[in-house]
């Protein structure tokens, strides 16, 4: 059945079974901040365990960590983001919007020309010499492209009354480079191997917008691969594959993901690449590889005065390894997710249902126990405790049957327990399946192997 999502739909219902509210809702809200409720945090954890146990857990060769978000502004002075680095913002003066100068370019030329790696005076040249207008107001009013520093500040109290200013990050990989050399010494960890780490990230954002895809807060799932130069490119284009073959794990269809390649790399990369989905709101970024030489560790050397160099016991060879990264958004990667998995499905008795087709590994909940009137209650509650202790649950006894069964298409809940009067003399219940809403009889006993056989990844 064809999908008719619109992002407005979408927010419609996450409002409405408890995905995500916004921020702040009763103070009027706070822009572009959201709060996930009960049901999508279950969602966003499941993807970043499901992450955590394919990037992590099932490869020797990776270590995770879980870095402060408050560091030594040194950090970020190493890093570039204190002086150079910032997004290249411009205003329309006719209307007085605020703009991405790249993203105004990306999109002039739906996605062929990437602006990544361009100077102010490149993209001023560009906007002018194809007349590109305000999208908003559909002027060329435009004033010069200014950079514009995307970190949030905060302060730090120190002797007396002085103060420090602190940053909260911008993103999550300085957590790694900074601690290659601890959990190098401590994990007897050989050249090549990773770091990860999945934690939140600010930004303040020139264009934040479009619900979960760009917020000021959120959170990065990403690791970086510490390798020998000539290892790297085998390095770069395995995450991109291994990157791919994750989302596609997830549920993301083939169809509707792309890799686009950087043409105009920053001046330390050596290859950059995003992995693409095509969201209601078109051709997006919904994560990154990049090949980034030998820039990370070769700054923080140079502004800690630690030498972050790596001596092979093999060869005895000492050099700065490569770093190749893999980052994607925890909150973007959802949005993708529900985007893909919504479907609003004519049954044959003419109604309509909405039905979210989440990989039961990922589904908010596995399983929701239904009795099939109010006083089946005790026997429900029963299987409710006992599955439970392995799977997040469900419980529902309001309304028709039916109705319930709506409710729990609408968050994903792959099974659906009804007890029923039959199960007082057997032990037995029925299990319904979302998707085809085929329904079989099993014992009570055995709903555990059967829920637990579904949900493996
Ligand atoms: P974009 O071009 O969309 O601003 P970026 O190239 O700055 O993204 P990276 O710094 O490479 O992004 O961050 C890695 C990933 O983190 C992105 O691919 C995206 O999934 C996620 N991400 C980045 N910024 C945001 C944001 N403001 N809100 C939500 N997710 C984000």
């Amino acid at each position: 059945m064809e999908k008719k999502l619109t992002m407005e739909k979408l927010v419609n219902l996450c409002k409405n079974r408890g995905f995500v509210f916004q921020g702040s809702e009763i103070y009027g809200g706070f822009a572009n901040t959201w709060d996930f409720g009960p049901v999508g945090v279950e969602l966003k954890n499941n993807i970043k365990r499901a992450w955590w146990k394919k990037f992590v857990q099932e490869d020797p060769s990776c270590y995770g960590v879980d870095a402060a978000i408050l560091m030594n502004p040194r950090v970020w002075e190493a890093s570039g983001h204190v002086q150079s680095f910032g997004d290249p913002k411009m205003d329309c003066k006719n209307c007085k919007t605020r703009h991405r100068a790249d993203t105004i370019i990306e999109n002039y030329s739906k996605g062929t020309i990437s602006a990544e790696g361009m100077s102010n005076e490149e993209m001023e040249k560009y906007i002018e010499e194809h007349d590109i207008k305000c999208p908003n107001c559909g002027k060329r009013a435009w004033t010069p492209i200014r950079k514009f520093n995307p970190m949030f500040t905060t302060s730090r109290n120190m002797v007396g009354d002085e103060k420090d200013v602190v940053y909260l990050r911008p993103e999550t990989c300085q957590g790694e480079y900074i601690n290659f050399l601890n959990v190098q010494r401590t994990m007897r960890a050989k050249v090549p191997f990773a770091i990860a780490q999945i934690g939140k990230s600010f930004r303040n954002e020139i264009t934040p917008g479009n619900f979960l895809f760009r917020t000021v807060e959120f959170e990065q799932m990403e690791l970086q691969m510490f390798c020998h130069e000539k290892d790297s490119m085998s390095f770069y284009n395995a995450y991109k594959e291994r990157a791919l073959k994750f989302v596609e794990s997830l549920g993301l269809k083939a169809e509707n993901l792309r890799y686009h390649d950087h043409d105009k790399l920053a001046h330390y990369a050596k290859a950059a690449c995003d992995i693409q989905y095509n969201f209601p709101i078109g051709w997006q970024e919904l994560n990154g590889v990049h090949h980034r030489g030998t820039w990370d560790l070769s700054r923080h050397s140079e502004f800690s005065g630690k030498n972050m160099d790596y001596l092979d016991p093999f060869t005895n060879e000492r050099f700065t390894p490569n770093v190749i990264e893999y980052s994607i958004g925890a909150d973007r990667l959802m949005l993708a997710i529900m985007c893909e998995a919504y479907e609003e499905e004519v049954l044959e008795n003419g109604e309509t249902r909405v039905v979210m087709h989440f990989l039961p590994a990922i589904a908010p909940y596995k399983v929701a126990i239904l009795p099939l009137q109010k006083n089946l209650g005790d026997m429900a509650k029963e299987v409710y405790n006992k599955l439970s202790k392995s799977f997040m649950c469900d419980y529902d006894e309001a309304g028709s049957i039916g109705k319930r069964y709506r409710r729990q298409d609408e968050i994903g809940t792959p099974f659906c327990v009804t007890v029923d009067f039959d199960t007082l003399e057997d032990d037995t219940v029925t299990i319904r399946d979302r998707d085809t809403m085929k329904q079989i009889r099993l014992k009570i006993d055995e709903l555990s192997d059967y829920i637990q056989k579904a949900i493996e990844f």
